[in-house]
């Protein structure tokens, strides 16, 4: 099947989802993962409409950056050092992979050079694979907070990869979780704006998205399904 074709039968599995779970379908969106996919194949689902597509390395990021059309909006996805956030700030509208005081201090610093804010989401080690970047639930809160006091950055939620699994049920356990550290982070903190802003759960790829819709996932990160 063709990438305009697979993204229709993401579409009506999303719909589907939504409506098992009582969701509104416009309170889902996709970012489609395009790394390992040459521009031309990724102008196939920008021509069916895609403008959210999402990166996990920067150096292949940002040679797309310059030959893709300029209102494509990207997403950093991917394990980011610390001495490549000056290249990204700015350049993404948002970065999914913050998993560190020192990264987001970083990414603050970069933003406030810039003059604008940098949209981050904290990213969570839901199942603690020692493969998996991200921090603990009890590393949320603190980061969390930590980064609130930044400047430059607004935090906008959190975002988990969850295990490679043939069954995409096996999953469901670390979405819920996922979104109940998110409500739970929401109800500890007072600040009103925080709270405004801190919306968004970033789970579900191509195995698993049906189950991250139903526990509440805001943005899903797929790319085989598009690509093949
Ligand atoms: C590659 C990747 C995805 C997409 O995975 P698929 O299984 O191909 O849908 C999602 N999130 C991250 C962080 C990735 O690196």
């Amino acid at each position: 099947m063709g990438v305009r074709e697979n993204l229709g039968e993401i579409g009506r599995n999303i719909g589907k989802a939504c409506e098992r779970s009582g969701r509104k379908i416009g309170s889902v969106s996709l970012v489609v993962v395009s790394k390992n996919n040459a521009p031309e194949r990724i102008m196939e689902a920008y021509d069916a409409g895609v403008r959210d597509f999402g990166e996990n390395r920067v150096q292949e990021l940002l040679g797309k950056v310059d030959v893709l059309p300029g209102d494509i909006r990207w997403h950093l996805i991917g394990h980011l050092q610390r001495n490549k956030v000056k290249y990204v700030v700015g350049k993404v509208v948002l970065i999914h992979s913050v998993d560190s005081l020192r990264l987001a201090e970083e990414i603050s610093r970069e933003a406030v050079k810039r003059g604008i804010v940098q949209d981050i989401l904290i990213e969570v080690n839901v199942a603690g694979e020692e493969s998996k970047y991200g921090v603990s639930a009890q590393g949320a809160f603190k980061l969390t907070e930590y980064a609130l006091a930044l400047p430059g950055l607004r935090v906008r939620g959190l975002m988990a990869i969850a295990p490679f699994v043939e069954d995409g049920e096996d999953n469901r356990r670390y979405f819920a979780n996922l979104r109940q550290l998110s409500v739970d982070i929401t109800s500890k903190n007072v600040d009103n704006t925080f709270r405004d802003n801190f919306n968004i759960l970033s789970m579900g790829m191509t195995g698993d998205y049906e189950v991250a819709v139903e526990e509440g996932a805001v943005l899903l990160r797929i790319g085989t399904g598009v690509f093949g």
